[in-house]
């Protein structure tokens, strides 16, 4: 079914949107000083509430820089083709020469790291990277390195591409659809859980499709981590029309945040709209806070019950408050998953992702790809270590780079 002309939402407005708020909160750190709490007396902050627990940034230009050199560097890929666009650069298809694989490769500008005070966060999500290498629906790193002027991160690249592109096309998916992605997305978040992260910025922007159309979460860039069992954190970030109350409200929040943000994706796959939906964003923001969650007909009880209670604006109530992901998986919406087969990969996907081969961009919006490619991003460039620790090659690909390359 394509998606109907009476849609008041299109891609690109909600990129938009998503880009407006996100951009907004990530440059400017959101302060209660912020023209955006001028706006909306609503957002401001409890008294005494830190806006930013990560304030107190390390400032890595200032360490030594030790960092040893990585046997694998920006001259070894062809960069073919924007994928994405990000907060501190672009990801691009690239195809690593030595062996004609292709990769998702991130590249994030230094200048606007420093310039944002957000080196700790972008280690943060270097760290989450190689954490979380195990889990099949988490995005997997195979290298990092960077130069004087850029980071890079090597990771697989997900050709089904964003779960957004896929809904903005559809309009809705069918129940069934929905319920293996919100359950590949709730192992994924239950994993994170474990180790004590929490991913804070759950999107149908970063929950991917691989080739043969299974989830794969990417972008770390808002995680948390040590966010142990119940203990609470109050920083202002993630993707407004996704964000749970206590998190716009900048009050204590803790692991429960991603079920709110999973209810409100699952929300956007059965109804086409993220819950609270308002094109007035400011109205939105205050919908999420104050309006009564609305379900239209449409959808069976057990998803509406599902969305009921992860939507619930009391995070000691909402579902997975209490045993996290073992209570969303009793839930009878997902009574016929079988969790095992799920992990194991077992569980033909829905729709699998047509594609020429693995390199194809078809799934991929001609927005990005139509993004020229920077002919400076191949070159050999001037080595950097001002992120110390960044440098990384997957165990596996040292073996294969010393034999094959002669190192
Ligand atoms: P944001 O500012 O939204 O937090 P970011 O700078 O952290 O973004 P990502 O969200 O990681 O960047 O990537 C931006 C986009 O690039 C994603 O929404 C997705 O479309 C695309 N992308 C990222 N990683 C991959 C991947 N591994 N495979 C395919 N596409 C990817």
């Amino acid at each position: 079914m394509v998606k109907k002309a009476k849609a008041q939402v299109t891609y690109a407005k909600m990129k938009g949107i998503v880009s407006y708020f996100t951009a907004l909160m990530k440059d400017k750190k959101l302060g209660s000083s912020h023209s955006i709490y001028q706006q909306m007396d609503f957002l401001r902050p409890e008294s005494g509430l830190s806006v930013d627990d990560g304030a107190a940034a390390i400032c890595y230009s200032d360490l030594p820089r030790k960092e040893p050199q990585s046997q694998v560097s920006v001259a070894d890929f062809d960069y073919l083709k924007v994928i994405g666009t990000g907060s501190f650069g672009k990801v691009f298809l690239a195809k690593y020469r030595e062996n004609g694989t292709y990769y998702a490769v991130k590249v994030l500008q230094k200048d606007i790291i420093l310039s944002r005070k957000e080196e700790r966060q972008v280690m943060c999500e270097h760290r989450v990277l190689l954490k979380t290498l195990n889990h099949p629906f988490l995005v997997k790193l195979h290298f990092s390195f960077q130069t004087k002027d850029r980071l890079y991160l090597v990771l697989d690249y997900a050709c089904g591409g964003e779960l957004f592109y896929h809904l903005q096309r559809e309009w809705v998916f069918g129940e069934p659809r929905a319920r293996f992605y919100a359950a590949q997305v709730a192992s994924a978040l239950g994993y994170l859980h474990s180790l004590n992260i929490v991913y804070r910025d759950l999107k149908p922007e970063n929950i991917l499709l691989d080739s043969t159309g299974h989830v794969v979460l990417t972008d770390f860039g808002l995680c948390k981590e040590g966010v142990v069992g119940r203990s609470t954190t109050r920083t202002f970030c993630g993707t407004p029309q996704y964000l749970a109350p206590e998190v716009l409200q900048q009050k204590e929040y803790d692991r429960t945040v991603d079920w709110w943000g999973l209810g409100a994706v699952l929300h956007e796959m059965l109804y086409g709209l993220p819950p609270f939906y308002n094109a007035d964003r400011l109205e939105m923001l205050k919908n999420i806070i104050y309006q009564p969650l609305v379900l239209k007909p449409g959808v069976s009880n057990a998803a509406r019950d599902l969305l009921k209670r992860l939507l619930n604006r009391d995070r000691t109530k909402r579902l997975g408050a209490k045993r996290d992901l073992t209570e969303l998986q009793s839930h009878s919406f997902f009574s016929s998953i079988q969790w095992d087969e799920l992990l194991a990969k077992k569980i033909p996907p829905p729709f699998i992702p047509s594609l020429s081969g693995p390199g194809d961009l078809s799934n991929i919006d001609p927005r990005f790809t139509e993004i020229p490619v920077p002919q400076s991003l191949g070159a050999c460039e001037e080595y950097g270590a001002t992120f110390p620790g960044f440098t990384y090659i997957k165990e596996n690909m040292t073996s294969l780079s010393a034999e094959t390359r002669g190192h």
